[in-house]
């Protein structure tokens, strides 16, 4: 796994200020108004940096983006930036500011003269989410960025708030390694041994192996991973943060580490971006990583099914029918869509076993999504206008896009098998849609519950505001986070 940049916080010292060899990064309000250590910059600099500010370009500048001094006359530095934030922000323009600090980071790192910045801690987190690349299988020179200070005039505040938005950094960081692993590391096996590392935060993680999910009964789960190598694998991690005997919310999350389409096999063009199709487990893992980071105030279970799905001698074949955990019986029309296979046993038992209060599933699951809403939004599909509503608020808030999309019992009709209760493909129509509807027959009426596909969003191709380009996004990590402490925490 990839390091992450180390970020500090220190009390504003101006001496340190004037001897940075690195970058010295001025967060400015509006106003161009400038911190103690920042006029003392500029003095140093023979009033560069308030020439800067009076500038046209200053001026046109929006908030988040920043000019840059190269070289100045009168520091060690190795440039001065500039960065545009007013003191009101919202909380993605200030992790926007983070991003510019990071695009521009060097091997000798940065001094960010936050001063009294109410902003500074989100900053903090765009810089950590935004520095990340996944270049681990590169041989050579890597692009090495070094450790930012952030310098401040109350530096336990600011770490203080920092702090809770660390954990969110890793939680995230944690889900982008796992989809940005190949698939030949990342095995079913693999992936649950680094879910089962997470005991050292204080996570309880079972492992569910083959033997156990054939006596639960998860033939549509187990009829997926049938033609790999690598065994099925089921994992539970558990966060009791919240009171004595309440009930848990429940993450679920489709975890197929590698999708040929099996013997239904896909197309070879882009088929290695199928590494990806465990991204829904891999949001799952980051929430609960960052929950147990920040010891949230809640119970809350992560539930993910790891398989594989490759064309064997082995495989479930087209036209095979398989039986649920839930007793339901499924005709395996297209062996391609197998995530809700995975998912309706998942489902099933994290409802059986735990009961409860709401329920979320992630996944990678159809291509129409990806056609609907493209790169910018998943699809969120509800049976609870509650939980909907307060999800999308979240995601918002977050800046995580997210749409919602219809279920109704109008798509019930296509999902009729002639041999079995239901089958799993009925085509292009409304492919989203049909999927949704699918999952909702393995959801309990009284389970308040949303369904997130996540298949445009987990590794957009283009770079994103706080993504590298081709690089996974993390997408529904803060989103998740953010539910849980204003909806469970409150
Ligand atoms: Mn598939
Ligand atoms: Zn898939």
């Amino acid at each position: 796994m990839p390091a992450p940049i180390e970020i500090h916080f220190h009390a504003s010292d101006t001496d340190v200020a004037l001897k940075e060899a690195g970058r010295i990064v001025l967060l400015v309000g509006e106003g161009g108004k400038l911190s103690a250590v920042g006029a003392r910059v500029d003095r140093a600099a023979k009033g560069a940096v308030k020439r800067a500010l009076a500038s046209e370009a200053w001026g046109k500048l929006k908030a988040g983006d920043a000019l840059e001094l190269a070289w100045p006359v009168g520091l060690s530095a190795e440039a001065v930036q500039l960065v545009s934030l007013p003191a009101k922000a919202t909380v993605i323009e200030a992790r926007k500011a983070g991003a510019t600090i990071a695009k521009g980071l060097g091997k000798a790192g940065a001094l960010v003269v936050a001063g009294n910045h109410p902003r500074a801690a989100e900053v903090s987190l765009g810089l950590a989410l935004r520095a990340y690349d996944f270049s681990i299988y590169k041989s050579g020179e890597k692009a090495v960025k070094g450790a930012v200070r952030f310098m401040a005039d109350n530096a336990e505040k600011l770490a203080s708030e920092a702090a809770p938005l660390a954990a969110v950094a890793e939680g995230v960081l944690f889900t982008r390694d796992l989809v940005n692993e190949p698939a030949n590391v990342l095995t079913t096996s693999d992936f649950a041994a680094r879910l089962a590392a997470m005991q050292e935060l204080g996570l309880d993680v079972e492992i569910l192996e083959e033997p156990e999910l054939e006596k639960l009964g998860m033939r549509a789960l187990l009829g997926v991973g049938q033609g790999s190598e690598s065994p099925s694998k089921v994992v539970i991690m558990q966060w009791h943060g919240g009171k004595k005997g309440e009930k848990p919310f429940a993450f679920v999350g489709k975890g197929v580490v590698f999708d040929t389409g099996g013997i239904s096999i896909k197309p070879a063009d882009g088929m290695q971006d199928m590494t990806m199709d465990m991204g829904g487990a891999g949001v799952v893992a980051g929430v609960m990583r960052t929950l147990a980071l920040r010891k949230a105030k809640a119970n809350v279970v992560g539930l993910v099914g790891l398989v594989e799905n490759m064309p064997d001698g082995k495989a479930q074949r087209p036209g095979d029918v398989v039986r649920s955990m839930k007793g339901d019986t499924i005709e395996v029309i297209n062996t391609d869509a197998e995530g809700r296979l995975v998912l309706a046993d998942v489902l099933w038992y994290a409802q059986e076993r735990f009961k409860p209060t709401g329920m979320i599933n992630l996944a990678t699951l159809t291509g129409a999504i990806v056609v609907a809403l493209g790169h910018e939004n998943a699809g969120v599909f509800s049976n609870d206008d509650k939980l909907c509503a307060a999800l999308l608020k979240a995601a918002g808030s977050e800046g995580e896009g997210a749409w919602r999309m219809p279920l109704s019992p109008a798509y019930d009709a296509i999902l009729k098998s002639h041999i079995a209760d239901m089958r799993n493909s009925c085509g292009r129509p409304a492919g989203a849609i049909t999927a949704a509807q699918f999952l909702k027959r393995f959801v309990k009426d009284e389970t308040p519950w949303c369904h997130i596909d996540i298949a445009g969003v987990a590794l957009p191709a283009t770079e994103q505001a706080l993504v590298g380009p081709k690089c996974a996004s993390g997408w529904g990590v803060m989103a998740l986070n953010r539910l849980v402490r204003d909806m469970l925490e409150g």
